[in-house]
């Protein structure tokens, strides 16, 4: 990259979650400089954390990849089946539709893989693979000068890259620095999570139970233990939150209709505002922004940090191909193919669960016709449960970032 003054790094990476962690370990791993600007929270300790992360074939790729599938296998579980039920009670009701990955050829969609197991193992391997890791947080970043990035830290420091990758989380304020606009969506919803146990075995299947308020989402953990994905109106949300540990498993007995038989000690919930944000630029100005610095979609679908883990893949890929050909990596080239891509992965996805969660809480009939009338549609035609299950479970390589690619899967699933 002649005529260009060298930074302090080559890319530097502000937000060491899952996405940032991710994006930070493929940059280094191809010989890039690469640092991590963490932010408040330690990324190497283990802490609580009430979400599991159905991670679907592509995603499950990367952490083969990386080394870290076979690690995580014990304490993640195979996804085999995936059910929705409409449990709305609306006058359109549609009927039970099983997806079963058999049906695609696959063994399993993907598994399902707890946060709290994730989030240090992708700190470690990036650590492993040579990042180095800050301990600042991002305040925003500088004006661009011959052609190198510069992010201003808490503490008054200043690092500078030819690219920087915002992955601070949904209100990242690099990209806020950076001019980068969200369009933004809030809904009158919140979604509590929480593990439990039950007697009945879950037969490697998550189960989406469609209720008037918002989706009540089963996963399958390893034995006979589940995570939960409760969406509901803040209201509810308190008054469930309130529960005595027994309520609480008594109620989430009731609203799965026993299939998972007796219920028992579930952890403390924790409640997630639901939010649909998307921005409106993907990359520009030596930014580029992953994960839920680019994007937020309420946990319907398992889509979340699916497309955070391609937006880090793309983004490693597009830099270090850039910087293997001698090119300016965080140049116009990288900036506008990364926007191109990553937008037509994420603007049709965030705009069906978007719709999902949209005609669930409405009570307008129109809404729930087509609702149901699309469930029926995947319940009966096989093609249209062929584009669900490969469109939405496995997107087509087209999206897909190099490493993720299905004819590369080595029997992950
Ligand atoms: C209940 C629930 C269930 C879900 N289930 C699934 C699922 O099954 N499948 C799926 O794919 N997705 C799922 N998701 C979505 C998934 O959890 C998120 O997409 C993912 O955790 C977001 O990761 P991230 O790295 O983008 O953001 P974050 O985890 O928010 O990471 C941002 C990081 O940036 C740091 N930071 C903040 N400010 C600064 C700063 N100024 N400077 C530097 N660092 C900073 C923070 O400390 C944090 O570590 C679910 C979400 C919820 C709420």
């Amino acid at each position: 990259m002649s005529g260009m003054e060298q930074g302090d790094y080559d890319v530097i990476v502000a937000g060491a979650g899952p996405a940032g962690l991710a994006a930070a370990a493929l940059c280094a791993e191809q010989g890039l400089r690469t640092a991590i600007v963490t932010g408040p929270v330690n990324p190497f300790e283990k802490r609580h954390d009430p979400r599991t992360i159905a991670l679907m074939r592509p995603s499950v790729k990367l952490l083969e990849h990386l080394e870290l599938f076979e690690p995580l296998k014990p304490v993640s579980n195979p996804l085999r089946k995936l059910r929705l039920v409409d449990d709305t009670g609306g006058i359109f009701t549609a009927p039970t539709v099983t997806f079963n990955a058999r049906e695609a050829g696959w063994d399993a969609f993907g598994w399902n893989i707890p946060l709290e197991d994730l989030h240090p193992a992708l700190a470690e391997k990036a650590k492993e693979l040579g990042v180095e890791f800050i301990r600042d947080s991002a305040t925003g970043v500088g004006p661009e000068r011959k052609r190198i990035a510069r992010l201003k830290l808490e503490s008054g420091d200043e690092l500078s890259a030819p690219v920087v990758i915002a992955a601070d989380g949904r209100n990242s304020r690099v990209r806020g620095s950076a001019s980068m606009v969200m369009l933004r969506h809030d809904y009158d919803q919140v979604a509590l999570g929480c593990f439990f146990d039950h007697s009945a075995p879950h037969d490697d299947m998550s189960t989406e139970y469609h209720k008037p308020q918002g989706p009540f989402t089963t996963v399958p953990m390893p034995g006979r233990r589940s995570s939960l994905v409760w969406m509901v109106k803040p209201e509810k949300a308190r008054e469930i939150m309130q529960l005595r540990p027994e309520q609480l498993a008594r109620r989430i007995q009731i609203e799965s209709h026993g299939d998972l038989g007796r219920i028992s000690s579930p952890t403390e919930l924790k409640s997630f505002p639901m939010q649909t944000m998307v921005a409106h630029d993907f990359a520009k100005d030596r930014v580029i922004l992953v994960g839920e610095a680019a994007h937020a979609v309420p946990p319907i679908g398992a889509q979340g940090l699916n497309m955070s883990l391609r937006d880090a893949a793309l983004a490693a890929e597009l830099i270090g191909d850039a910087f293997a050909f001698g090119d300016d990596w965080g140049g116009e080239k990288v900036m506008h193919e990364y926007d191109r891509i990553r937008r037509r992965d994420v603007f049709p996805r965030k705009m069906a669960i978007h719709v999902v969660n949209t005609a669930l809480l409405s009570n307008f009939l129109p809404y729930q016709m087509v609702r149901a009338g699309a469930i029926t549609l995947a319940a009966k035609v096989p093609f249209i449960r062929d584009i669900i299950m490969r469109q939405g479970l496995a997107p087509s390589n087209e999206h897909v970032p190099r490493i993720m690619r299905e004819e590369e899967m080595a029997g992950a699933a």
